[in-house]
């Protein structure tokens, strides 16, 4: 009904994420506050702990949303961590990727570990910050043969699949394990951006991508041409196996940031494709913030009916990292601060409620 409605919201917990204490408080307050899914890395403990927090919002008058994890058909941004050895660092240096890292995945000096590997969650922000070059990035991908055993064990509502243009093949491949899989789904959703295969985890093709003032309007460009005949090949291949589709159109993959600039890139990416995508309901992610719904109500010629919903990720946990950070700094959840939670639920509400409030 939501997605019908136009007014279908998703909590992305971050397909790389197994911070299970924050998944936890996150996945319980975003459910509270009415999203209607959320979509979490395909790993045991990240579900179990996300329905932790459901059953808490559940206690409390919340209907349960869907239960998503998120798999790639190849190298992604949202499948990856970061990863360095802190005895290589020179005592005097500065930290800029301690200060930059928004899930406080970079601890003191001193510890172990450069990176704690389940906080991090790959957003990529530390990578260019080392003046020495120290900080790599490492892909997450679940092996073939593991796919099917996991997902019959998780049992989620939906599953998505990142793919990228190029990757037509490997897509299908990561279908069969899903359907390999047995389980009914609601949805099978596909995220797709302008990253073309072969450009790295990370590398993301703008030198090619189009823009609104293109000459010739939206699809004058080669790469917007391909990514619609890669979409209408992702719909032939989900609906061949008969999944229902749900297209996440991804502006600027793990962004992190809350500005303005990000939110556009989204509301961009749908203005040029929107009237050449295949059947299924769209919904917005990458850089999707506080400002979407506005431009996305703006926009003319019948696109914002095309919106079915959105897709929060970085903006949602990042408005929350301080609560967060004070209820588990004494040994605790948030969900269960009585001083912190009033305050929590008022961040999470005012990020999700003008979309559930959404009239198109
Ligand atoms: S900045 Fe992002 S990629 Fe780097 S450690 Fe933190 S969460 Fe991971
Ligand atoms: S910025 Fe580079 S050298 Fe400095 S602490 Fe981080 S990883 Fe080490």
């Amino acid at each position: 009904m939501a997605l019908a409605q136009g007014r279908w919201v998703k909590w992305i917990g971050g397909a790389s994420n197994q911070d299970q204490a924050a998944i936890e408080d996150l996945a319980g307050l975003y459910s509270l506050v009415g999203v209607h899914c959320l979509d979490l890395a395909a790993d045991s403990a990240v579900v179990a702990a996300a329905r932790r927090g459901i059953a808490w919002a559940m206690e409390r008058g919340a209907p349960p949303p869907w239960v998503m994890v998120s798999l790639s058909d190849g190298a992604d941004p949202h499948f990856r961590k970061a990863w360095f050895d802190p005895r290589c660092c020179p005592p005097g240096c500065s930290r800029p990727c301690e200060r930059l890292c928004p899930a406080l995945a970079i601890p003191p000096p001193g510890a172990p570990q450069g990176v704690l590997e389940d906080r991090c969650y790959g957003c990529g922000r530390c990578l260019p910050a080392c003046p020495h070059g120290l900080i790599e990035e490492r892909d997450q991908l679940l092996p073939a043969a593991a796919v099917p055993p996991l997902l019959a064990a998780l049992r989620p509502d939906a599953i998505e699949l990142h793919t990228r243009i190029g990757r037509a093949v490997p897509f299908a491949w990561r279908l069969a394990q899903v359907r390999a899989a047995g389980i009914p789904l609601r949805r099978l959703a596909v995220s797709c951006g302008l990253e073309v295969e072969g450009r790295g985890s990370g590398g993301v093709a703008r030198d090619q991508a189009p823009t609104g003032d293109s000459p010739g309007g939206p699809l004058a460009t080669p790469l917007a041409n391909r990514l619609v005949a890669e979409l209408w090949d992702r719909f032939a291949q989900v609906r061949g196996v008969g999944f229902a589709p749900l297209w996440q159109l991804d502006g600027r993959p793990m962004s992190g940031d809350v500005g303005d600039g990000t939110a556009r890139a989204a509301v961009q990416l749908l203005r040029r494709l929107a009237p050449a995508l295949p059947p299924g309901p769209l919904q917005l992610a990458g850089g999707t913030n506080g400002r979407t719904l506005a431009l996305v109500q703006d926009l003319n010629g019948g696109r914002a009916r095309q919106v079915a919903g959105v897709a929060f990720g970085s903006v949602a946990r990042v408005q929350l990292q301080d609560l967060l950070g004070q209820a588990h700094g004494r040994g605790g959840r948030l969900l269960d601060q009585e001083d912190l939670l009033p305050r929590a639920i008022a961040l999470a509400s005012a990020l999700v409620t003008p979309w559930l409030n959404r009239s198109r």
